[in-house]
């Protein structure tokens, strides 16, 4: 392991130091119009849930049957619409893309990992080229917190707070989370220690939690491939009950008028599990009568998991706050793959199924439903405007004016900035020591060649 990472965040805190002196001598911090965070008048704070793999086709029965009583409010409240994603479905690219309302050869994340001479590099967060919204949002006097978004291992120095997504297989799988005995997870880095408790009290009640998901499980009552199907899952129960607990500590102790947590679960139970939920969409599942009553229902438990994490981040908002659920993707029934690797997949998600979006709070029309869907680089722009802040000239959406109330857009053109480019980082990808057993992990799985 080397240890580029330490110096190298060292250096970035003092740019930030910089920047922020900068920032303090641009923008008086009590001009009139302005409360305290930066929040002008009459604008949202914005609340950024993301939720992978996020699918109208599951929420909605689940709705109807009073399962999500927290997303239901927000709907009620709001304007949904399906989101549409990109080819290929991958999530460094499309939660890079949602960050930055860029395409990908604009934030420069096309993979899980890039190859440099012939070897795989995993991408950290220093090769995200372009500006986040949180970028965005500090420059403009805004504070941020971001818990668990793709591609933020090192956390960068921000105006607010960061838990980042270290991707690593100590937990089995190719999503982030929070591990132990890697450095700069968090900004400030003493932030770790706070959240270090909680990861703690995440563990402890994670039998329980798998209990709620799955039900009973025996110890020798499943195959094989069913028992390391289940046990392969636990790991991003925990995940998100990490992200969940820090996301509420760090918004709880340090508000932030610009939030932003996201939640894989979803996305990895579907793959592993829809075959059970649905055995009858594909002839070429195999599914017993016992690992149906098992297995079946998982997915929907977790949704209502899920909207519980959705419920205690509306308490912690305000009425001036805008929730924004999204997805990167949907998912739906696939056959088995016929690569070898993932062949034990059934929901999937290869053809860009449409994903989710959902807005809701005072400045967001109620109950209304987007008759043209919009796409994933069209959520950056919209928050900035939301928020009262320019919208960046290179990003490639637009406002969803069609989800806003008249009376906030009315005296407020939408106005374009040419934000500065992120300072291109001179170093190559920053090592740590999960690197080995991930790109072998992802070679198995079919991610890379
Ligand atoms: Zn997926």
């Amino acid at each position: 392991m080397n240890t580029h990472g330490i110096p190298r965040s060292a250096a970035a805190v003092s740019r930030f130091a910089l920047l922020l002196l900068l920032t303090a001598a641009i923008h008086p911090a009590c001009a009139p119009e302005e409360t305290a965070g930066g929040a002008a008048k009459g604008t949202s704070k914005v609340f950024l849930i993301g939720i992978d793999a996020g699918d109208w086709y599951l929420l909605d029965p689940l709705i109807e049957q009073g399962r999500l009583p927290h997303i239901k409010k927000l709907i009620d409240n709001g304007t949904r619409s399906l989101l549409m994603t990109i080819l290929p479905t991958s999530s460094p690219i499309i939660w890079n893309s949602i960050a930055t309302g860029k395409t990908m050869d604009k934030h420069g994340i096309t993979n899980f990992a890039r190859m440099v001479d012939g070897e795989y590099q995993p991408y950290t967060s220093n090769l995200v080229r372009a500006r986040t919204l949180w970028d965005l949002l500090n420059e403009e006097g805004v504070k941020t917190n971001v818990v668990g978004w793709w591609t933020t291992w090192p956390a960068q120095a921000l105006d607010g707070k960061m838990v980042s997504s270290y991707v690593s297989l100590t937990q089995r799988g190719w999503k982030g989370s929070v591990v132990t005995d890697i450095p700069n997870q968090t900004y400030p880095v003493a932030l770790f220690d706070e959240i270090t408790p909680l990861i703690k009290k995440a563990k402890e009640e994670l039998p329980g939690r798998i209990e709620r998901i799955f039900g009973e499980v025996g110890e020798n009552e499943l195959n094989e491939a069913t028992r390391s199907n289940f046990e392969d899952t636990k790991w991003c129960l925990l995940s998100d009950e990490i992200f969940h607990q820090a996301a509420l500590y760090v918004q709880g102790k340090y508000p932030a008028p610009f939030f932003a947590v996201y939640l894989g679960g979803i996305d990895v139970l579907g793959h592993r599990f829809w075959k059970y939920m649905e055995p009858w969409a594909s002839v070429e599942y195999v599914v017993t009568e016992e690992e149906r009553k098992q297995f079946g229902k998982c997915i929907l438990n977790y949704y209502e998991l899920v909207d519980g994490f959705v419920g205690d981040f509306m308490a912690l908002a305000d009425e001036d706050t805008t929730f924004i659920l999204v997805s990167d993707h949907g998912m739906k029934a696939y056959p088995p793959s016929s690569n070898p690797y993932i062949a034990d997949r059934s929901g999937a998600h290869d053809n860009a199924e449409a994903g989710i979006i959902l807005l809701s709070g005072k400045n967001i029309e109620k109950n209304r439903r987007l008759k043209r869907p919009p796409n994933i680089y069209d959520i950056a722009p919209t928050i900035l405007y939301l928020m009262g802040h320019p919208v960046d000239e290179a990003m490639d959406g637009r406002v969803l004016m069609n989800a806003i109330v008249e009376e906030f857009e009315a005296g407020r053109p939408v106005q374009m900035k040419r934000y500065a480019d992120k300072p291109q980082s001179e170093e190559g990808f920053i090592q740590s020591e999960g690197d080995a057993e991930l790109i072998e992990r992802l070679r198995a799985l079919g991610y890379l060649k």
